[in-house]
Protein backbone atom coordinates (compact mmCIF):
# COMPACT_ATOMS: atom_id res chain seq x y z
CA UNK A 1 0.00 0.00 0.00
CA UNK A 2 0.93 3.38 -0.41
CA UNK A 3 2.51 5.53 2.30
CA UNK A 4 3.49 9.19 2.93
CA UNK A 5 5.73 10.53 5.43
CA UNK A 6 5.27 13.76 6.78
CA UNK A 7 7.11 15.57 9.60
CA UNK A 8 4.77 16.40 13.00
CA UNK A 9 3.88 17.42 16.12
CA UNK A 10 1.54 15.06 18.36
CA UNK A 11 -0.64 17.42 19.92
CA UNK A 12 -3.41 14.82 21.02
CA UNK A 13 -4.70 11.48 21.26
CA UNK A 14 -7.43 9.09 22.84
CA UNK A 15 -7.57 5.76 23.09
CA UNK A 16 -9.13 3.49 20.20
CA UNK A 17 -10.57 -0.13 20.59
CA UNK A 18 -9.04 -2.22 23.27
CA UNK A 19 -5.13 -1.76 22.26
CA UNK A 20 -4.96 1.02 19.93
CA UNK A 21 -4.91 4.94 19.64
CA UNK A 22 -6.33 7.43 17.53
CA UNK A 23 -3.48 10.25 17.65
CA UNK A 24 -3.81 14.28 16.30
CA UNK A 25 -0.89 15.01 14.86
CA UNK A 26 -0.03 18.67 13.44
CA UNK A 27 1.88 18.15 10.29
CA UNK A 28 3.64 20.05 8.61
CA UNK A 29 2.08 19.27 4.72
CA UNK A 30 -0.99 18.30 5.75
CA UNK A 31 -1.79 20.49 8.75
CA UNK A 32 -4.20 18.36 11.30
CA UNK A 33 -4.78 14.53 10.91
CA UNK A 34 -5.67 11.53 12.85
CA UNK A 35 -3.95 9.24 12.31
CA UNK A 36 -4.26 5.61 14.08
CA UNK A 37 -1.54 3.20 15.65
CA UNK A 38 -2.10 -0.15 16.07
CA UNK A 39 -1.42 -2.40 18.97
CA UNK A 40 0.39 0.77 20.62
CA UNK A 41 -0.53 0.50 24.51
CA UNK A 42 1.32 -2.71 24.93
CA UNK A 43 4.67 -2.06 26.91
CA UNK A 44 6.85 -3.44 24.17
CA UNK A 45 5.16 -1.91 20.74
CA UNK A 46 7.60 -0.10 19.21
CA UNK A 47 6.14 3.16 18.32
CA UNK A 48 5.54 3.52 21.98
CA UNK A 49 7.13 6.76 22.87
CA UNK A 50 5.87 8.76 19.26
CA UNK A 51 2.60 8.38 20.34
CA UNK A 52 3.45 10.48 23.14
CA UNK A 53 1.98 14.29 23.31
CA UNK A 54 4.63 17.11 21.87
CA UNK A 55 6.94 14.04 20.40
CA UNK A 56 8.23 15.83 17.01
CA UNK A 57 9.53 13.42 14.12
CA UNK A 58 8.77 12.06 10.94
CA UNK A 59 5.69 9.78 10.84
CA UNK A 60 4.97 6.97 8.07
CA UNK A 61 1.51 6.05 7.71
CA UNK A 62 -0.69 4.22 4.93
CA UNK A 63 -3.13 6.55 2.82
CA UNK A 64 -6.54 5.52 2.50
CA UNK A 65 -9.39 6.45 4.92
CA UNK A 66 -7.82 4.95 8.03
CA UNK A 67 -3.54 5.92 8.07
CA UNK A 68 -2.11 3.61 9.74
CA UNK A 69 1.46 4.60 11.19
CA UNK A 70 3.72 2.18 10.19
CA UNK A 71 6.66 3.35 11.31
CA UNK A 72 8.30 7.00 13.13
CA UNK A 73 11.50 8.39 13.95
CA UNK A 74 11.55 10.82 16.73
CA UNK A 75 13.71 13.99 16.10
CA UNK A 76 12.32 15.64 19.85
CA UNK A 77 10.11 14.76 22.77
CA UNK A 78 10.46 17.84 24.37
CA UNK A 79 10.40 14.90 27.67
CA UNK A 80 11.93 18.08 29.92
CA UNK A 81 8.39 19.76 30.01
CA UNK A 82 6.41 16.57 31.25
CA UNK A 83 8.76 17.55 34.62
CA UNK A 84 7.52 20.86 35.00
CA UNK A 85 3.86 20.87 35.29
CA UNK A 86 3.38 24.67 34.39
CA UNK A 87 5.28 24.02 31.11
CA UNK A 88 3.27 20.89 30.67
CA UNK A 89 -0.12 22.99 30.71
CA UNK A 90 1.46 25.53 28.69
CA UNK A 91 2.18 23.18 26.10
CA UNK A 92 -1.30 21.49 26.26
CA UNK A 93 -1.98 25.27 25.77
CA UNK A 94 -0.47 25.70 22.66
CA UNK A 95 -1.98 22.37 21.23
CA UNK A 96 -5.53 23.64 22.26
CA UNK A 97 -4.90 27.27 20.48
CA UNK A 98 -3.42 24.89 17.17
CA UNK A 99 -6.85 22.81 17.34
CA UNK A 100 -9.24 26.03 17.61
CA UNK A 101 -7.07 28.55 15.24
CA UNK A 102 -5.98 26.36 12.32
CA UNK A 103 -9.11 24.53 10.17
CA UNK A 104 -9.06 20.67 9.34
CA UNK A 105 -7.45 20.85 6.30
CA UNK A 106 -5.21 23.81 5.99
CA UNK A 107 -1.59 24.30 6.42
CA UNK A 108 0.53 26.91 7.73
CA UNK A 109 4.60 26.31 7.84
CA UNK A 110 5.29 29.47 9.64
CA UNK A 111 2.55 28.33 12.00
CA UNK A 112 4.20 25.00 13.00
CA UNK A 113 7.74 26.52 12.82
CA UNK A 114 6.37 28.83 15.66
CA UNK A 115 5.20 25.57 17.70
CA UNK A 116 8.09 23.87 17.26
CA UNK A 117 10.38 27.04 18.54
CA UNK A 118 7.81 27.72 21.56
CA UNK A 119 8.57 23.94 22.89
CA UNK A 120 11.81 24.41 22.48
CA UNK A 121 11.79 27.69 24.76
CA UNK A 122 9.79 25.45 27.12
CA UNK A 123 12.15 22.50 27.07
CA UNK A 124 15.44 24.35 27.15
CA UNK A 125 15.33 28.02 28.11
CA UNK A 126 14.46 29.85 31.05
CA UNK A 127 11.92 31.87 29.36
CA UNK A 128 8.76 33.10 31.18
CA UNK A 129 6.09 30.95 30.16
CA UNK A 130 3.50 33.90 30.01
CA UNK A 131 5.65 35.37 27.90
CA UNK A 132 6.28 32.16 25.55
CA UNK A 133 2.76 32.11 25.66
CA UNK A 134 2.03 35.97 24.63
CA UNK A 135 4.37 35.67 21.73
CA UNK A 136 2.37 32.39 20.65
CA UNK A 137 -0.80 34.55 20.49
CA UNK A 138 0.41 37.16 19.02
CA UNK A 139 1.49 35.17 16.31
CA UNK A 140 -1.45 32.89 16.15
CA UNK A 141 -3.32 36.15 15.77
CA UNK A 142 -1.21 37.13 12.93
CA UNK A 143 -0.63 34.25 10.87
CA UNK A 144 -4.51 33.65 10.63
CA UNK A 145 -4.95 37.30 9.58
CA UNK A 146 -5.24 39.38 13.01
CA UNK A 147 -1.78 41.30 13.01
CA UNK A 148 -1.59 43.20 16.14
CA UNK A 149 -0.31 46.72 14.81
CA UNK A 150 2.06 49.01 17.07
CA UNK A 151 2.94 52.77 16.83
CA UNK A 152 0.49 53.87 14.61
CA UNK A 153 -3.62 53.60 14.83
CA UNK A 154 -4.20 50.75 12.60
CA UNK A 155 -7.21 52.18 11.50
CA UNK A 156 -6.56 55.87 10.41
CA UNK A 157 -2.48 55.55 10.31
CA UNK A 158 -2.20 58.02 12.74
CA UNK A 159 0.77 57.92 14.81
CA UNK A 160 -0.40 56.52 18.58
CA UNK A 161 1.02 58.88 21.17
CA UNK A 162 -1.22 59.53 24.31
CA UNK A 163 -4.32 56.87 24.24
CA UNK A 164 -3.69 53.78 23.04
CA UNK A 165 -6.93 51.48 22.26
CA UNK A 166 -7.17 48.15 22.46
CA UNK A 167 -10.56 47.24 20.06
CA UNK A 168 -12.26 43.74 20.79
CA UNK A 169 -14.14 44.14 17.87
CA UNK A 170 -11.49 43.83 15.63
CA UNK A 171 -8.36 42.27 17.54
CA UNK A 172 -6.12 45.36 16.80
CA UNK A 173 -5.28 49.08 18.39
CA UNK A 174 -6.30 52.43 17.01
CA UNK A 175 -6.07 56.30 18.45
CA UNK A 176 -8.67 57.65 20.66
CA UNK A 177 -10.71 58.90 17.69
CA UNK A 178 -10.91 55.60 16.14
CA UNK A 179 -11.83 53.58 19.18
CA UNK A 180 -14.94 51.09 18.87
CA UNK A 181 -17.61 50.85 21.64
CA UNK A 182 -15.28 47.55 23.16
CA UNK A 183 -12.07 49.80 23.03
CA UNK A 184 -10.07 49.81 26.12
CA UNK A 185 -7.58 52.01 26.54
CA UNK A 186 -4.16 50.51 27.45
CA UNK A 187 -1.72 52.16 30.19
CA UNK A 188 1.68 52.96 28.23
CA UNK A 189 3.26 49.82 30.39
CA UNK A 190 1.06 46.79 28.99
CA UNK A 191 1.29 48.55 25.72
CA UNK A 192 4.99 48.71 25.89
CA UNK A 193 5.17 44.92 27.10
CA UNK A 194 2.97 43.93 23.98
CA UNK A 195 5.03 45.66 21.40
CA UNK A 196 8.06 44.64 23.21
CA UNK A 197 6.87 40.68 23.17
CA UNK A 198 5.62 41.06 19.71
CA UNK A 199 9.15 42.72 18.07
CA UNK A 200 11.43 40.36 19.75
CA UNK A 201 11.77 37.01 18.17
CA UNK A 202 11.28 33.62 19.78
CA UNK A 203 15.10 32.86 20.37
CA UNK A 204 15.53 36.39 21.97
CA UNK A 205 12.39 36.49 24.35
CA UNK A 206 14.89 34.51 27.66
CA UNK A 207 16.27 37.69 27.52
CA UNK A 208 13.51 40.29 28.63
CA UNK A 209 13.28 41.14 31.58
CA UNK A 210 9.66 42.41 32.21
CA UNK A 211 7.49 43.50 34.97
CA UNK A 212 5.25 40.38 36.35
CA UNK A 213 2.09 41.89 36.55
CA UNK A 214 2.14 43.61 33.74
CA UNK A 215 2.82 40.21 31.58
CA UNK A 216 -0.19 39.32 33.78
CA UNK A 217 -2.24 41.78 31.99
CA UNK A 218 -0.92 41.21 28.53
CA UNK A 219 -1.76 37.66 28.78
CA UNK A 220 -5.16 38.44 30.39
CA UNK A 221 -5.95 41.00 27.22
CA UNK A 222 -4.69 38.21 24.70
CA UNK A 223 -7.02 35.42 26.25
CA UNK A 224 -9.52 37.58 25.63
CA UNK A 225 -8.88 39.01 22.29
CA UNK A 226 -8.64 34.74 21.66
CA UNK A 227 -12.07 34.19 22.74
CA UNK A 228 -13.40 37.43 20.15
CA UNK A 229 -11.15 36.11 17.33
CA UNK A 230 -11.98 32.34 17.40
CA UNK A 231 -14.91 32.21 19.69
CA UNK A 232 -13.82 29.87 22.26
CA UNK A 233 -12.06 30.33 25.69
CA UNK A 234 -8.10 29.36 25.95
CA UNK A 235 -9.41 26.56 28.47
CA UNK A 236 -6.20 25.85 30.45
CA UNK A 237 -5.05 28.51 32.27
CA UNK A 238 -1.40 29.15 33.38
ZN1 LIG B 1 -7.15 56.43 14.30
Amino acid sequence: MEQTKVKAIVIGGIDYKEKDKLITLFTLEQGIISVLFKSVKNSNAKLKASKEPMSFGEYIFTNGNTKTVTSAEIIDSFYDITKNIKKYYTACSIFEIIKTALPIGETSAEFFVSTLKSLELLAYSNADIKVVLIKYLIKAFEIFGYKITFDKCSICGQKLLVHKIFNFSHGDVTCFGCKSLDGIELNDGVYSVMRIISITDFEKLSTLKLKAELVNDVYELLCKNYYYRFGKKLEISI
